[in-house]
């Protein structure tokens, strides 16, 4: 099966977690804060804080943003549904804002209409995560204009988006948001097994995320309620978790990362290549827009025929049974039975339901040859053709 998205580990990458196997430290050693330094300075940010999932990401980042009981976290419904879960780790309540059926990102005009709505019926959010899509950046700017007027923390979701651009700056500078988590799952850009990053300019927040990672433990007297006892002395001040990133995990990421700038280019590559290959085909292919360069985490295209429905369901299964690892990105998060809950039906999210009936995510990685490339694009269009109901245009 051909992956719609697989890693790639050089010899380097295994001799630098070899060297870190042969130290003395494998986890809570120098490797971590270096591989923290270089993903703020590549991502132009004060500060980065790693741990062990991106999931631990979002989580940190929400506790260090005070969200708890009786709070709300608006975000996408096309996103994993770690991008909500981090809400209801902490207690809050999750509601969701529809998407931009152009970007697939939180429609910003959905988004300033529930905040007045919102505002007029006191229930502000106190967290908004904005997800960027396959790796092409939500409207920041609007975002950012939206917070100062509410009142809410921005955390972008930024799993897909490493080596992509807003306005000219990395995602992950954090200029119009508070804090942006990136994921090291082996699907993304970069890997480092499992792992995570939240980046920031907030120097408190960065501190607060680095206790919570570690058990809510200081060491340092400044955060201490009481006296240090002695030099043994530590105190835990804050209700934390272990969520370290290992030395082994961060000699991997360090290795990654400097080659994620090719990576992001042969992405590129093969997203303008399929731009090419499937111009023929009914289907709407994705775009980037005059602000952002996509990182191109994802290649999602959406099917437009009559009967979608079924016709998606009938390519997918040709192209599965081809040896082609398609996908569908993502299952609305509202849709989970677990997220059921009133006012979130499906009705009040007809652009994510229009998106979900047609979607299907295409093979997409930085080995990806020319030859499999185009061998798709011509399954592809055989099972579309094949699958198109009698009649239809
Ligand atoms: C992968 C992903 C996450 C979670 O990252 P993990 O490292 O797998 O915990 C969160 N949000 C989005 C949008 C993702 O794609």
């Amino acid at each position: 099966m051909i992956p719609y998205g697989r890693q790639e580990i050089t010899e380097e990458d295994i001799q630098a977690v070899v060297e870190v196997l042969r130290s003395d430290y494998i986890t809570q050693g120098p490797v971590v804060p270096r591989f923290e330094e270089r993903i703020a300075s590549y991502c132009g940010a004060v500060r980065a804080v790693a741990v062990s999932s991106g999931t631990a990401a979002l989580h940190v980042a929400c506790r260090a943003m005070g969200l708890g009981q009786g709070d709300r976290l608006w975000t996408s419904p096309i996103t994993f549904v770690a991008s909500a879960n981090c809400g209801r780790y902490c207690g809050a309540e999750v509601e969701f804002v529809d998407i931009d059926p152009a970007t697939r990102n939180m429609d910003i005009g959905s988004l300033r209409m529930e905040l007045e709505r919102a505002e007029a019926e006191g229930r502000l959010p106190k967290v908004v995560v904005p997800v960027h899509f396959a790796g092409l950046s939500c409207d920041m700017a609007s975002v950012r204009e939206l917070a100062d007027r509410y009142g809410f923390w921005v955390l972008e979701d930024a799993a897909h988006a490493l080596g992509g651009r807003y306005r000219g700056e990395r995602v992950g500078s954090c200029r119009y948001s508070d804090a942006a988590v990136f994921s090291f799952h082996p699907v993304k850009n970069i890997t480092t097994g499992e792992g995570g990053v939240v980046t920031t300019n907030h120097t408190e927040l960065a501190e607060h995320m680095q206790r919570l990672r570690s058990h809510g433990i200081t060491r340092d007297p400044e955060h201490m309620v009481g006296e240090a006892d002695g030099p043994w002395y530590y105190e835990q001040v804050d209700l934390g978790y272990n969520y370290r990133m290992t030395e082994i995990q961060a000699a991997l990421g360090e290795t990654q990362l400097e080659r994620l700038d090719d990576y992001i280019q042969a992405r590129r590559e093969r997203a303008s290549r399929y731009a090419e290959l499937l111009s023929g085909l009914p289907l709407t292919l994705p775009e980037e827009d005059s602000n952002s360069h996509s990182a191109w985490h994802l290649y999602a295209v959406e099917m437009s025929l009559d009967s979608v429905r079924e016709v998606r369901r009938a390519v997918f299964e040709e192209l599965r049974n081809c040896g082609w690892g398609v996908n569908v990105h993502y299952i609305p998060v509202y849709r989970h039975p677990d997220f059921a809950r009133p006012g979130s039906d499906a009705k009040r999210f007809p652009a994510a339901e229009a998106y979900y009936q047609r979607a299907l995510t295409l093979p997409l990685f930085p080995a990806l040859t020319e030859r499999l490339q185009s061998d798709f694009a011509e399954d592809l269009g055989q099972a579309i053709a094949a699958a198109r109901p009698v009649g239809s245009a």
